[in-house]
């Protein structure tokens, strides 16, 4: 897809109305984008539905390895906002995208960018609606708000959380930090898995119809299992209690564990990284979820239970493990 090329020729100094009209073919013929042409997009109202809106920023050499591939940037870009989506129980709409490009940066990057755009926009139903664009004497920056739809009321909230609900982990716990050790070249990784986690995570929104039967609350697990499941704690007002032994893990995880020294030390390593996009759920049933879930092919596990008092209790293969000041050690 190089549509300024076909029009324009390869522009020495793009402008951001070169950007725009490459972008266009994004919007999927969404009657709300208004062809990129208008100052702001309109979304009517749709009755009996809720419009869930969330936004992730990534700068390169921080969330994603400098020097990657702009197609794989792109992918990742809406892959992450996805599994915020995927985490609320909701159906992909659309997003809004703002990129800024290092001054120099050469063309052909856009266009491997857009190429990156359109395949996950085929693949996930996805209508580029509107945006912005600047240059930086910076690193590359991109950022998507990425818009859904639910139910009227039926958003999946951190906040449901009761004391007694089960805390369940719906999707593999510790790739996000194998696929990076991957991808640097740190760790082995045969047939490329670990990497391709890393680099193009697999939002759950295959969840949807089994989060709004079971689930009370939920996160995607972007932080860490750990410190998600705390955000849904606390955003519940309550704690939790986790047997970091019952984390669901890939084939490639499991082998890495079974090589360290130290298992727990290992496991809570897992735990305690980010870039998983699994979720992290409370279900009064949890098994029922777990259930579910696995029935769509989605490695799942009652890891533990939401509790009355607050605070974070993990326990691994029997030994106990607790916060110190300076992040996680064994007690
Ligand atoms: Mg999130």
């Amino acid at each position: 897809m190089r549509p300024w090329t076909a029009w324009r020729g390869m522009p020495a100094a793009p402008d951001e109305f070169d950007w725009i009209a490459a972008l266009r073919p994004l919007t999927r013929g969404a009657a709300e984008a208004l062809g990129l042409m208008d100052d702001a997009a309109v979304l009517p109202s749709r009755p009996g539905f809720d419009l869930v809106v969330t936004q992730d920023a990534m700068v390169e050499g921080v969330h994603f390895l400098a020097g990657e591939a702009a197609d794989i940037v792109a992918r990742r870009l809406l892959r992450t906002n996805l599994s915020d989506l995927a985490a609320k129980a909701a159906e992909p709409f659309g997003y809004f995208l703002m990129t800024a490009w290092p001054e120099g940066r050469p063309w052909a990057d856009r266009e491997a960018f857009i190429r990156g755009l359109a395949e996950d926009g085929d693949r996930f139903g996805l209508a580029l609606l509107g945006g912005d664009t600047a240059a930086t004497p910076g690193p590359l920056t991109v950022d998507a708000a990425m818009l859904g739809w639910v139910p009227a009321g039926a958003m999946v909230r951190r906040s449901g959380a009761r004391p007694g609900d089960a805390l369940v982990a719906c999707g593999a716990i510790g790739d996000g930090l194998l696929g990076l050790k991957a991808a640097r070249g740190e760790l082995s990784d045969p047939g490329g898995a670990l990497a391709r986690h890393y680099r193009l995570p697999e939002p759950l929104l295959v969840l949807r119809e089994a989060l709004r039967s079971h689930a009370a609350a939920a996160a995607d697990v972007s932080d860490g299992l750990l410190a998600d499941a705390m955000h849904v704690a606390e955003a519940s007002g309550c704690g939790a209690r986790i047997d970091l032994g019952r984390t669901p893990l890939s084939q490639p995880a499991r082998a890495w564990l079974q090589r360290q020294a130290d298992r727990s030390a290992a496991i809570l390593q897992l735990a305690s990284a980010g870039d998983d996009y699994a979720l992290v759920c409370a279900a009064a049933d949890g098994e029922a979820l777990a259930r579910a879930a696995e029935g769509l092919g989605i490695a799942a596990a009652v890891v533990g239970s939401f509790t009355e008092a607050p605070g974070l209790e993990v326990v691994a293969d029997g030994v106990a493990l607790q916060p110190g000041a300076l992040g996680w050690r064994h007690r």
